[in-house]
């Protein structure tokens, strides 16, 4: 076993470090106050490979793999986690790569890598979010079209987005629950398409999350993702399994930024005439942190490496987004304590990465899903 990286992953980490702290730091409080989008940032990360970089060179990716993107998320996450969702700028076209058409992949990922669109992945509903296969966007078949009907909630680019990977019910008669879903590329500018902004989130602010409608959209039967209907349940476990491992990276990310802003802080800061960092209750909280970051680091970065692999754990890949959750959490409420009265105020980064890392608990699985699929494929 080989813990150590090779130097194209060590050069794709500090040019991702760099371009974090050149690019978000400057303007990563503002826009979290404006709720704005980065899309300039998105673009300029694009030109420079560090979008879509998991994606393989034959359709105009890095071809760094997952454990690449991992170490850039990772990176961004670091200084601004609400800008660092440029990164998800791919999101949804994790399920083309893995259950796509090789016409499919050509033409949507080779878009995403050249920075030429923004993608989503709509799966949640008003009705359904943990229960996946409560979905109930209807897609009926008119000739060589599907005409879509329904809702989605939540879903991050809604609003920026050139095209939505979407889950779509396609076969309502199907005797089993899990079989009557169909994943389906739906283009953002196609008419019926309603996208509306969702303003006032706890964190991640600089992210576009929106609710879409879709009111008689038409798309091509092309558009179904892979070549039979009945499996966008079974794909969008798979997509899971990709995508909880590239938030998981988020948290190791946000939770190691806040570790640096706290050592900071607590050599600087004085009480009692000395550096707090003298004080051994200082010492234990800094330590702990650092205990957690090592610890989920090291799950992220060996989910990442099965992935590359195509050996998938689902049980592994529940346990590292259970604990990255965690461990943001944990380390963001630390570093807020380590700053007194100043890590309540917005001027402070440690404030914005505290609300930031409530999100890492919820999304792409919330905690409690995690530890259902943890337990239930323990008990079978
Ligand atoms: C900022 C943001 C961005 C998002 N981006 C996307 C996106 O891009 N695409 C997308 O499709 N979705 C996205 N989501 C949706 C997100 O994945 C869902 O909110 C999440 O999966 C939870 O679904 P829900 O909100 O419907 O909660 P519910 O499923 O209603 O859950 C409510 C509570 O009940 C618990 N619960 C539910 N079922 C069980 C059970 N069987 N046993 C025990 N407890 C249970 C949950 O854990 C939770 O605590 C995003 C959400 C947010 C807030």
């Amino acid at each position: 076993m080989d813990f150590e990286f090779s130097d194209e992953m060590k050069m794709l980490r500090e040019t991702a470090g760099d371009f974090a702290k050149n690019e978000f730091e400057p303007i990563a409080q503002d826009l979290d106050r404006e709720e704005k989008y980065p899309k300039d940032v998105w673009k300029k990360a694009s030109g420079l490979g560090l979008i879509g970089a998991w994606i393989p060179e034959e359709y105009g990716g890095s071809g760094v793999g997952f454990l690449g993107n991992a170490i850039i998320t990772e990176e961004f996450s670091r200084v601004d986690l609400g800008m660092s969702l440029i990164i998800a700028g791919t999101f949804g076209c994790e399920a083309i790569y893995w259950a796509g058409t090789e016409e499919q992949k050509k033409r949507y990922l080779s878009q995403v890598s050249q920075g030429e669109a923004i993608s989503a992945g709509a799966f949640t509903e008003p009705d359904a979010g943990t229960d996946v296969a409560g979905a109930r966007t209807r897609a009926v078949k008119d000739g060589d079209e599907y005409v879509i009907n329904g809702n989605k909630m939540f879903i991050t680019n809604g609003d920026v987005c050139d095209f939505m990977v979407t889950l779509c019910v396609t076969n309502p008669d199907a005797e089993k629950r899990y079989k009557k879903h169909s994943l389906i590329i739906v283009e953002s500018d196609r008419p019926g398409v309603i996208a509306t902004k969702i303003h006032g989130k706890m964190g991640i602010r600089a992210s576009d999350t929106a609710e879409i409608s879709f009111e008689d959209v038409r798309v091509p039967v092309s558009n179904l993702v892979g070549e039979t209907e009945g499996q966008g349940f079974y794909q969008a476990m798979q997509f899971f399994d990709t995508t909880r491992i590239m938030v998981s990276a988020q948290g190791v990310g946000l939770a190691q930024g806040a570790l640096d802003k706290a050592i900071q802080y607590v050599k600087e800061r004085k009480a009692f005439g000395v550096p707090i960092a003298s004080f051994q209750i200082t010492q234990q909280k800094i330590a702990e942190m650092a205990m957690r970051v090592e610890a989920t680091r090291n799950l992220v970065y060996k989910s990442a490496w099965y992935l590359d692999n195509h050996k998938v754990d689902p049980i592994l890949n529940s346990i590292t987004k259970y604990y990255a959750g965690e461990t943001a959490v944990f380390c963001a409420n630390y570093a807020v304590e380590l700053h007194g009265g100043y890590g309540y105020i917005d001027e402070y980064d440690v404030q914005r990465f505290y609300r930031d890392a409530k999100i890492l608990q919820l999304y792409e699985g919330t905690k409690e899903a995690e530890v259902l699929t943890i337990a239930r494929r323990l008990l079978v």
